[in-house]
């Protein structure tokens, strides 16, 4: 079982910035308003997220890193919700099977904050001999998450790094993308060691701000703010895009559909022949767009593995974004 589990755990978790994304999405469904990243040698090394959400429960530590540990599904109804969220409860139990996990975690009411470490689904001991139980320690409200020597077990997968440099521009890459999604919170990413964030929001920021800060004004001066929703196909989208004085040689996408990063190569291809007709040869948008589906109505048989994501009338729902997009480019005047 433990190298099934084990298995398992390395399909989900292919790379540090796939750990990374999990414990963002974790720490903002806590309710964080500041969330900070540290990262060492590309994450591998170490991973660690401080928020300032909610917290955990000391009776929940026990159990926390036991498969299907969710305290996302509370109703019948909410298991619809699974397909928004992809399965529940899978990413700390997968983490802890190949890395060494510590949480620290205090809830508001909590007198103290409460230390645990884990490995294999179970507590275990900071130092052999110790005690497993979680320890008593000083600390704000919110969780501390430090994922260390990720894939020390699976020596074929960490064999399988070229570089960190590469690795930490991932994990780089995806917090910026939920540092812009995520409004309300600040954002902060740092390599261990050094003085200064290689990512910084403020809590405060708009949108428009939060993607100055990261993808630069020549950007954020050529957005055009885009809302778009249609009750037949169930979905309501919004965001912004760039208009037709701005171009670049890359199309960058940053899609959300229910508050979860995710891939749509269909849905890139349509914005991307939206563009053609209004961008010179060779030059690519920047898009930012949040898309509301009933959750009833995206692939419940999303696995986790599959970034990709599926709903129902897609078609219908990409078309009807990019039409409005054209509307947009043609009638601002360029
Ligand atoms: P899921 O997010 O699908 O519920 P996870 O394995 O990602 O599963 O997390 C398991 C549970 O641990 C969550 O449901 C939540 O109760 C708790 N948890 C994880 N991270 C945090 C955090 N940063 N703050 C508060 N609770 C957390
Ligand atoms: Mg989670």
């Amino acid at each position: 079982p433990d190298v099934v589990n084990k298995i398992a755990a390395g399909e989900i978790i292919v790379a540090p910035v796939h750990a990374l994304k999990e414990l963002v999405e974790n720490a903002v469904d806590a309710g964080s308003t500041s969330l900070e990243i540290l990262v060492k040698d590309g994450g591998l090394k170490m991973l660690q997220i401080t928020d300032n959400g909610g917290g955990i429960e000391k009776e929940d530590l026990e159990i926390l890193c036991v498969r299907h540990t969710t305290s996302k599904i509370s109703t019948f109804e909410d298991l619809s919700s699974i397909a928004t969220y992809g399965f529940r409860g899978e990413a700390l139990a997968s983490i802890s099977h190949i890395a060494h996990l510590t949480v620290t975690t205090k809830t508001k009411d909590s007198p103290i904050a409460w230390r645990a470490h884990y490995l294999d689904g179970k507590l275990v001991p900071a130092k052999p001999g110790q005690s497993a139980e979680p320890k008593g320690v000083a600390g704000r409200q919110g969780t501390q998450i430090t994922v260390e020597d990720l894939f020390f077990n699976v020596p074929t997968r960490r064999r399988a790094f070229r570089s960190y440099a590469d690795e930490f521009n991932k994990i780089i890459d995806m917090a910026g993308r939920y540092a812009i999604h995520c409004k309300g919170v600040g954002f902060t990413c740092k390599k261990a060691g050094e003085a200064s964030n290689a990512l910084s929001v403020q809590m405060q920021a708009t949108v428009i701000d939060r993607i100055r800060q990261i993808h630069g004004s020549n950007v954020a001066n050529e957005l055009i703010e885009l809302s778009v929703s249609d009750d037949r196909w169930g979905f309501s989208a919004n965001g912004y895009v760039t208009n037709a004085n701005y171009h670049i040689k890359k199309t960058t996408l940053l899609l959300f559909i229910n508050h979860r990063c995710v891939e749509s190569t269909t849905m890139k291809k349509a914005l991307e022949q939206t563009y053609s007709v209004f961008l010179p040869k060779g030059g690519h948008p920047f898009i930012y767009l949040s898309l509301e589906i009933d959750p009833a109505r995206v692939d419940v048989n999303v696995h986790p593995t599959k970034r990709e994501v599926h709903f129902l009338n897609e078609e219908e729902v990409i078309q009807a974004i990019c039409q409005k997009i054209e509307l947009e480019l043609a009638t601002v005047d360029t």
